[in-house]
């Protein structure tokens, strides 16, 4: 076989076989087949699309093309929750506690944040003290024992993923879709998940712009999911606007705080619902999703779900004491206010700049390695569809220092909320389950 000739077969518009898949991702991942090859592979792909065969076929041969992750000495089915990355997303902090307190074990493997969107691992080491390098043997003797466990990626893991990502990056072919769902489904199997619960975001702050696109890259996850034999649900939720209040990886520990004790913001409070009903149901704990969604607010009333936060936060050795206390946190040495340029309704919350805002003053990572401030990030006071009056604050920057990216982050937050003297229409946060 000769990539060229795999190549050329593509671009003509024919399927590719398994073995072929298979011989193109070896041979990138071990460096027989050159960066520029794969380079056009992935532009053909982009133009040509794939069918579900053979996206599954390079969702395997990407899963084996590092180490996979056994988690069988795990009693219980494993579900696996994903989300496609947006702004302010602080679900995996509340998901992870709630979830384990229904007695479904939670194996949480996460990623650090680049650009706009946090990274759990990073939001998580923001509690002094907490680790997050667990050995596998810690981590699974950690969900044995206390149904949670949340640790960065550890091992191999899909280094073909890795490799194509970066060459993908910057060829102008993240945005395919059969790219991204390979991407994703390759690292969620390579975790060992026996289900999975996919949440894929719609609206300018995330990949996916519009619902018809989303929604292809649902279904299509879903079925690679059922054709590997992973019980796949996904959920189409917006990200027109920032989910919760909170931006920044103290802020958001406190808003993950408050809402596992149920005085949390309401849409991410409702995200985290759906998302771990559907793991209920997955995991068979109970018959249907409503049941679970109520099993779950029972478990934020009664104080099971904060508890087991603090027992996962002792048990990875963080201090229990700034959970009980968050005030206890490092606060910001400034902070400046966002006011409303009129009256009226928020028609418009951006929440690509308001995300950007956040990482200028150090929230995020510009580039890979880069330092985060714990400290800093940005908290959204009104949300869309809300009766602002001129002047009334709506959003407010935590920084340090006044610099010049202090002013672009003030800058972008001033010019991200618009105001219009209509009442603009309804909009939903959960679209669609696809299972
Ligand atoms: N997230 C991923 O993990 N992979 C993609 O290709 C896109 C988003
Ligand atoms: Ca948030």
């Amino acid at each position: 076989m000769r990539a060229y000739d795999l190549i050329l077969k593509k671009r003509e518009g024919n399927e590719l076989s398994k073995e072929e898949i298979k011989f193109l991702i070896d041979g990138f991942t071990n460096g027989k087949i050159p960066d520029y090859q794969m380079s056009a592979l992935s532009m053909v792909i982009y133009f040509k699309g794939m069918n579900d065969r053979e996206t599954a076929d390079l969702t395997m041969a990407m899963a084996e093309s590092g180490d996979q992750i056994d988690l069988s000495e795990i009693k219980g089915v494993k579900v696996d929750k994903h989300s496609t990355g947006g702004v302010g997303d602080t679900t995996s902090l509340v998901l992870v506690p709630l979830v384990a307190a229904a007695g479904i074990p939670v194996a949480k493997m996460s990623g650090r944040g680049l650009g706009h969107t946090g990274g759990t691992i990073d939001k998580l080491e923001s509690i002094p003290g907490f680790k997050t390098d667990l050995s596998m043997d810690r981590f699974i003797d950690n969900v044995n024992e206390i149904k949670a466990a949340i640790a960065g990626q550890t091992g191999n893991l899909t280094p073909a993923d890795k490799k194509l990502y970066s060459l993908r990056d910057v060829t102008a072919t993240v945005d395919s879709i059969p790219l991204i769902a390979s991407s994703i489904m390759s690292k969620k199997i390579a975790g060992g998940a026996d289900g999975i619960v996919l949440d894929v975001k719609v609206g300018s702050g995330a990949f996916m712009k519009t619902l018809e696109n989303a929604e292809k890259l649902a279904e299509i996850m879903v079925r690679i999911g059922e054709k590997l034999g992973r019980d796949t649900t996904a959920v189409l939720t917006d990200m027109e606007q920032p989910l919760g209040h909170a931006i920044g990886n103290n802020l958001e520990v406190k808003e993950a705080i408050d809402t596992l004790k149920g005085e949390g913001p309401e849409d991410l409070t409702e995200l985290c619902l759906t998302l771990g009903a559907n793991m209920l149901k997955i995991a068979g704990q109970v018959e249907n999703y409503q049941k679970g969604y109520q099993l779950l607010e029972k478990l934020i009333e009664n104080g099971k779900a904060f508890e087991k936060f603090k027992k996962l936060v002792q048990k990875q050795g963080g201090d229990v004491s700034y959970i009980k206390d968050p005030d206890k946190f490092k606060k910001s040495e400034n902070f400046t206010e966002i006011k409303a340029k009129a009256s009226g309704y928020l028609s418009q919350l951006k929440a690509l700049d308001i995300g950007m805002a956040a990482m200028l003053v150090g929230a995020g990572r510009e580039q890979k390695g880069d330092q985060i401030l714990n400290e800093v990030g940005v908290v959204v006071h009104q949300k869309y569809g809300k009766k602002v009056l001129k002047g009334e604050k709506i959003a407010t920057l935590y920084h340090n220092e006044e610099n010049e990216n202090t002013k672009e982050a003030i800058d972008k937050l001033n010019n991200s909320f618009i105001i219009n003297e209509e009442t603009p229409k309804s909009r939903d946060l959960i679209y669609k389950i696809i299972e």
